[in-house]
This record gives C-alpha cells, structure tokens and sequence, in this order.
C-alpha cells in the first residue's frame, strides 16, 4: 500500500513570503579592524556579539578593537556588532570548540600595527 507524502505534510498557508532572519540587524562581518571573516564565508569560525549588557566589558571590547568609529557609540548600535572567535585567546574559551566565551572574556588577538 503506497500512502502520497502529499497528504501527511500541508504547511499551513504555506509560503506567505515571510523571511526569517535569524540575526536581523546584527553584521554579518567581523567588527576587528583588517579582518574579513564572516559568518558566510567562514563556517568553522565561531563569532560573538558584543556584551551589550555588561557596559563595562562592553567598552573594553571596543578599546581593544580600536576602531576610531566605534568609540562611543551607544550600546544599541554595538550590539549589532560581532568579533570571531580568532580574536581571543584560547584561555578566554569555555570549550575546546571555542563556541562559549568565559563570561569575563575579552579580545586581544588583532593584526593591528602599532608603532
Ligand atoms: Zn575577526
């Protein structure tokens, strides 16, 4: 006895032209300065938003990123922000695949210049 699919699954109103975006709002691009990964290109990296709600670690993100335009910029707009994870340090990890950041963790790995 052959049963069609067609008739065990009917999604109601089925494409209603609703798209779901899963990090509306968020970048999609490594906030680091000369960094070019993204969550599209680069799937093995993991990336993380910026601690908006912890304000004091929040700044700390933005110092250690050092990007001029970021600075004092409100919480709103930084969340919006995210860093990969080859921007911290493996101590910073709460799991070998790097997928958790210890709740103090912060960045420090960039291929910033200085002096
Ligand atoms: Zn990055």
């Amino acid at each position: 006895m052959k049963r069609s699919l067609a008739e065990s699954c009917c999604p109601e109103g089925e494409s209603t032209g609703k798209k779901k975006r899963k990090f509306e709002g968020t970048s999609h691009y490594c906030a680091a300065m000369n960094c070019h990964n993204s969550r599209k290109g680069n799937r093995d990296e993991t990336f993380f938003r910026f601690p908006t709600k912890e304000p004091l670690r929040c700044s700390k993100w933005v110092q250690n990123v050092r990007r001029q335009d970021l600075q004092g910029q409100p919480l709103d707009k930084l969340k919006n922000l995210i860093l990969c994870s080859s921007h911290f340090e493996d101590i910073m990890f709460r799991d070998p695949g790097k997928t958790r950041l210890m709740w103090n963790a912060y960045p420090t790995l960039f291929q910033v210049r200085i002096g």
